[in-house]
């Protein structure tokens, strides 16, 4: 029964279908990898119009620089784009954040830069599903409340920021602080292939290490020379071999020395991810990489630097943010889908949200695949559908027919 006064605003989304596929399209083929910083202002221009509608408070954030360590060792500042902050309704009673990001992993010069229908349901492109499906979901889905007689009752902030691929290094703290003044969190990434929506998700973090040591003649001096791969190839065997299982650290490069193997080389890096399930599980990782630097130092001749940390804490799924599910699991079975709820080892900006205290469920994306290669797609029936279930929850919220966990 109650259903039912919310049905004319749900149609009208399926009304708009074509219209969203089409805006899909247009912000796919405007390439926004994470360091194109012209391509992303182009999307920030293309965003800002799009919501601009909607009204409330738009500003644009400009992200401090990525910092990285380059392969002589010295630390790199990159430039980042600009995050778009909207805010209405600060003041309201309830207030939910709605969060995805508008860059993707695909460079300006790369090949996948065009959208293309593979069959009737299906786009191929470079971001359809992650996370460009996701905005267009997010803004149907405000447009519906804001369309409602209900949206008065809600505030809500929607951050669109465009460094998530690269573990959102310069948004974090724009993410932390709107995490402290709303109630509840929804982010747009992408569904599951089959459908199914993300409970918890593992912690991901990246360190790097930088050994020196001293270089010198290897035939004349070998004695005189500290060997800096040497010593970073037992920390990196050391750290391996003591980290235990369900843990995940994967030296993923390693870089050192020169062409000339008659130098003992004086410099050796090595760039680590790790994965963690369990927020105590961070620390081991730390005091892990502690202990074997330790052993290093003591050396005469040997420095070392350890830089980095997690990026994205671990997301257990917890009381509050289970409940919040549970209502978007309801939504979505009203509308007639059927889901499952899933682990993921992969992280997003939920991981920052649930650290920083907030309920989230953050995979309200439409469903698609083959992220981050030229194979991405996304069910582009799915894109109605999932808006549907959004805006269906936030007006259920705003009517107060279910409550903030
Ligand atoms: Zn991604």
């Amino acid at each position: 029964m109650m259903e039912r006064v919310y049905t004319p605003l749900l149609e009208q989304i399926d009304a708009c279908g074509p219209e969203m596929v089409g805006r899909l399209r247009r912000w796919a083929e405007i390439n926004s990898g994470t360091y194109n910083l012209a391509g992303l202002e182009e999307m920030f221009d293309e965003l800002r119009c799009a919501f601009a509608p909607l009204g409330g408070e738009a500003r644009a954030v400009d992200l401090p620089p990525a910092h990285s360590i380059d392969s002589r060792g010295q630390t790199i500042a990159t430039p980042l784009g600009r995050a778009l902050v909207i805010r209405k309704r600060p003041d309201a009673p309830l207030r939910v954040l709605l969060v995805i990001h508008y860059d993707t992993v695909f460079p300006v010069n790369g090949a996948f830069q065009k959208t293309e229908m593979v069959d009737d349901d299906t786009l191929r492109g470079p971001g359809v599903v992650d996370a460009k499906g996701g905005i267009v979901v997010m803004l149907a889905a405000l447009e519906a409340l804001e369309a409602s007689p209900w949206a008065q009752r809600i505030g809500w902030e929607v951050i669109l920021n465009s460094d998530e691929e690269i573990g959102s290094v310069g948004s974090a703290g724009l993410l932390k602080a709107a995490a402290a003044r709303n109630h509840l969190g929804l982010v747009f990434e992408p569904a599951f292939a089959d459908g199914s929506i993300v409970g918890p998700r593992k912690g991901s973090g990246n360190y790097t290490v930088i050994v020196r040591g001293r270089a010198a003649h290897a035939g004349r001096d070998f004695e005189k020379g500290r060997n800096a791969i040497v010593a970073l190839a037992e920390l990196i065997t050391r750290v391996s071999k003591t980290t235990p299982p369900g843990i995940i650290v994967n030296c993923g490069q390693i870089e050192g020395g020169g062409p000339a193997t008659n130098i003992v080389p004086d410099l050796a890096i090595a760039r680590f991810n790790v994965r963690v399930t369990e927020p105590a599980e961070q620390l081991h990782v730390f005091t892990n990489f502690e202990a074997a630097t330790r052993e290093l130092r003591l050396r005469d001749g040997i420095t070392v630097e350890v830089e980095g940390g997690f990026t994205s804490p671990p997301k257990p799924l917890d009381a509050r943010s289970a409940k919040l599910l549970d209502h978007v699991l309801a939504c979505g079975r009203q509308l007639g889908m059927k889901l499952n709820v899933v682990a993921s080892g992969g992280t997003c900006d939920g991981n920052k949200l649930a650290a920083a205290g907030l309920p989230v469920v953050d995979s309200l994306g439409p469903v698609g695949g083959e992220l981050h290669n030229d194979r991405e797609y996304v069910r582009i029936s799915t894109i109605p559908q999932r808006a549907k279930m959004t805006a269906l929850l936030l007006m259920k919220l705003a009517a107060g027919e279910i409550a903030v966990p």
